[in-house]
């Protein structure tokens, strides 16, 4: 039985009669849905943060803004720090791309147990504004003192 389908109500079978009969089917325990793309995916870490269409979606968005040192799905969390550590890029591009990567995971948590406890469904495109905000607003106070991140600040606002 596929684990990531629809499970089927009814099971038929032939008796020793061969008759065909039809016997409803109770589960004792289904796998936890996804709460973002409601497929019946294990919630770990490695659907939530990349495999997942809501996490890609975040994700694919944010790279359109900001050039991200990892690929889309397929990816585990472990492949995206590893791309992040191994970044060679000015200091202050790669401190940009960890807060970037730090507030994508950050937010994809806080959408799904908005979703999961609050019924509240926050879309994919609203995260990338809050975190695009979030940033936003991160390294304009960041560069005022510094002006290190002066150069990309015109990206960020972008
Ligand atoms: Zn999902």
């Amino acid at each position: 039985m596929q684990i990531d389908g629809p499970f089927p109500e009814y099971i038929e079978f032939f008796n020793e009669d061969g008759v065909l009969l039809r016997q409803h089917v109770t589960y004792e325990w289904i796998p936890s849905k996804c709460t973002h793309c409601a497929i019946n995916a294990t919630e770990d870490d490695s659907h939530l943060f990349s495999s997942c269409s809501y996490a890609a979606e975040v994700w694919d968005s944010l790279s359109h803004w900001w050039p991200l040192p990892f690929s889309n799905s397929p990816n585990t969390v472990e492949g995206m720090t590893d791309s992040l550590a191994r970044y060679k890029a000015p200091k202050a591009h790669r401190q940009i791309s960890y807060a970037i990567f730090a507030a994508g995971i950050y937010f994809i948590w806080y959408a799904r147990n908005q979703r999961l406890f609050k019924n509240h469904r926050i879309s994919a495109s609203q995260i990338v504004c809050t975190i695009k905000e979030q940033i936003r607003h991160r390294f304009l106070f960041l560069n005022t003192p510094t002006c290190n991140y002066s150069i990309h600040i015109d990206v960020i606002l972008g």
